[in-house]
């Protein structure tokens, strides 16, 4: 059964043909007219109707970066496009004369690396996208959490410094605000500043100015090991991990998925990030970590999830008419690295139980 998953971004349409194991077999994209709501559903609608020409599909899938409402039918707010509580799925279907599915575009990356990419297995995830902000979405045991208006997993604007830098949203000391991509740049750019001296590589490769430094350039010097880039990914890393234990405290998940821009740098990123969520994280010692791991499908995820999403909601031709439940992350074995991990702990996970053992948080020994 193939599906057709489109990606809708601020700048880029794109779109493709997925089949059943979430591989893409044939792609299109075209850049967005973002400005007007009718041409970006008109370069939607093309997109789609080349791909139906050459493949027999059963369902279409639009991922896109915005509020999408609990019924995913309407796009309440984008940010970076022009929708304004536009009803996008009825302005689609018309101009394709079939149905389509909506879903955020963070909720069908999320939906993606659960079902084929590095959450695999796994039926409480959460990713974490670190691009310029931060965007996120939540699985809970094998479902999306969309929350009752559609808008749950926007972390990115919890509050983590009283008072701290202004965002975007209005609002002062926001996640996004020192986990972000946004974040690192300005980590760069104020350290060139201070210490033009200990930061003659970032500037080398930002044409001489602070201003001229970006992500790749942070990123670049990092891999060749240069301290002062290694600091700032330290910095926003270690911000990034303190969040992620905060979310752990309220979701508990087993995985976190980190995708994003700034994922690429890869355990540049994530080694600090973990070592930070380890140390911030409530009942340390007396529980597993969950697994950190970078995002595996890139910038395909959208597309695959999108896909996979609308393929689940489709009544199936042999289910008799039965309407489609939500989209179920199949259940699968209990995923091996956290067994080992459980067997290692095992011994000091027993060792609470015999007397003198130190009571874990919340618990008394008997
Ligand atoms: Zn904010």
């Amino acid at each position: 059964m193939l599906a057709i998953g489109v990606d809708v971004g601020g700048t880029k349409v794109a779109a493709g043909v997925v089949d059943e194991h979430g591989r893409i077999i044939a792609k299109l994209k075209r850049s967005t007219p973002a400005a007007s709501p009718p041409l970006t559903e008109q370069a939607i609608a093309d997109v789609v109707t080349k791909l139906l020409d050459g493949y027999e599909v059963t369902a279409i899938g639009l991922g896109a970066a915005g509020f999408v409402d609990a019924a995913r039918a309407t796009m309440l707010f984008a940010p970076n496009l022009a929708w304004r509580d536009e009803p996008l799925k009825q302005r689609v279907e018309e101009r394709l004369g079939r149905p389509v599915v909506v879903e955020n575009d963070a909720n069908a990356s999320a939906w993606a690396e659960a079902r084929f990419g590095a959450a695999r297995g796994y039926r409480d995830v959460m990713l974490v996208a670190v691009g310029t902000g931060i965007g996120a979405a939540i699985i809970i045991g094998g479902e999306l959490y969309r929350g009752r208006w559609g808008i749950a997993g926007e972390p990115g604007h919890v509050r983590v410094v009283p008072d701290g830098r202004l965002c975007g949203c209005g609002n002062r000391g926001c996640w996004e605000q020192y986990a972000s991509g946004n974040a690192l740049v300005a980590e760069a750019r104020e350290f060139a500043q201070r210490t033009p001296k200990g930061a003659m590589r970032l500037l080398q490769l930002g044409g001489g100015v602070p201003e001229g430094i970006s992500g790749p350039e942070i990123t670049q010097a990092a891999t060749e090991g240069d301290p002062a880039a290694l600091r700032c990914f330290q910095t926003v890393g270690g911000w990034l991990g303190q969040g992620l234990a905060d979310l752990a405290a309220v979701l508990d998940p087993a995985c976190f998925v980190i995708g994003g821009g700034v994922s690429e740098a890869g355990e540049l990123l994530l080694d600090p990030a973990r070592a930070a969520f380890e140390r911030a994280l409530t009942g340390r010692g007396h529980r597993p970590f969950a697994e950190i791991r970078v995002a595996q499908l890139g910038e395909d995820a959208g597309i695959v999830g999108a896909a996979d999403l609308a393929r689940e909601a489709v009544p199936s031709p042999l289910a008799s008419g039965r309407p489609a439940g939500p989209a179920r992350l199949r259940r699968s074995v209990f995923p091996a690295r956290l067994r080992a991990r459980l067997t290692r702990r095992l011994p000091s996970l027993l060792s609470l139980l015999s007397p003198g053992g130190v009571a874990p948080f919340g618990l008394r020994a008997p």
